[in-house]
């Protein structure tokens, strides 16, 4: 784990509720894609955001902050980081931490199961792959509630489009007529694909509830538990 001060570069709304956080480390930051930071608030107060940047970009960190409601965890977090903004002063981070980033080993195909801004996890490693030349087949599955939180759609088409093993698909789950792609929660879409998961290395990053359901219902599904990796396994039971 490094831990660093940095600037506070950029706030800016992606969606309604969630915000982009470009930070500049003052010194070369460190870290492997999938990992996430820790914005230090207090002694005892550390708030874990996924880093969506990938390793190579040594001089910032981006994050994506979905924070709705005045006192939530995510909004004082960003509030913290808008008075440092204005101020000009320096936040306290712990970068690198986390046991479910990227194996880049193995010829296994690779899903990256994304809900809401656990988009951040995935994108890290779906960019890290494509800057190594990844071989292996990739399926980046992203579920939103609704069709405006795919707040970088255009890109993620610019990334499967870049490689031909790469593939992207989104899922809404409240979508509007006009949707023509998969609808519901993402995780069920992921189990009408695929017959059984046991090939597969699978990253995946959302709300503690969904993770758990995930687990439960991809190990039924055929998914070796042990290829299975998630930061928030930590913190569910
Ligand atoms: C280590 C760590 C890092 C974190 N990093 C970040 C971060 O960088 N940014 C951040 O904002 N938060 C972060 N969090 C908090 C947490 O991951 C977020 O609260 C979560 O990703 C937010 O999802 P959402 O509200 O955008 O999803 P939602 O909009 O609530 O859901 C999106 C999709 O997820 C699926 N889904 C949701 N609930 C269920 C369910 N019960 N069953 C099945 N599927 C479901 C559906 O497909 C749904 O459409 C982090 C937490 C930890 C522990």
């Amino acid at each position: 784990m490094q831990t660093l001060l940095a600037d506070v570069v950029a706030i800016s709304p992606l969606t309604d509720h969630v915000h982009k956080v470009i930070l500049k480390p003052q010194q070369p930051v460190s870290f492997e894609a999938g990992q996430y930071m820790q914005l230090v608030l207090g002694e005892k107060d550390k708030r874990a955001f996924s880093i969506a940047s990938r390793p190579s970009q040594t001089d910032q960190i981006e994050l994506h902050i979905g924070a709705a409601g005045a006192d939530s965890y995510a909004m004082q977090a960003l509030d913290h980081l808008r008075q440092a903004h204005t101020e000009q002063q320096q936040v306290n981070v712990e970068v690198g931490l986390g046991v479910s980033q990227l194996r880049v080993e193995g010829e296994r195909p690779i899903i990256l199961l994304a809900g809401g801004t656990g988009f951040s996890y995935a994108k890290s490693m779906a960019d890290h792959l494509a800057e190594i030349g990844c071989e292996r087949p990739v399926l980046f599955y992203w579920g939103v509630r609704e069709q405006a939180a795919l707040y970088a759609h255009d890109e993620m088409q610019a990334w499967a489009n870049s490689n031909p093993h790469f593939q992207y698909i989104p899922v809404v789950e409240n979508a509007p007529q006009s949707w023509t792609g998969k609808t519901g929660y993402v995780h069920k879409a992921v189990m009408e694909d695929i017959v059984s998961l046991e090939p597969y290395d699978i990253y995946m990053a959302g709300r503690f509830d969904m993770i758990g359901v995930v687990r439960d219902d991809f190990i039924n599904h055929g998914a070796v538990r042990e290829k299975m990796y998630a930061d928030a396994f930590a913190f569910i039971k």
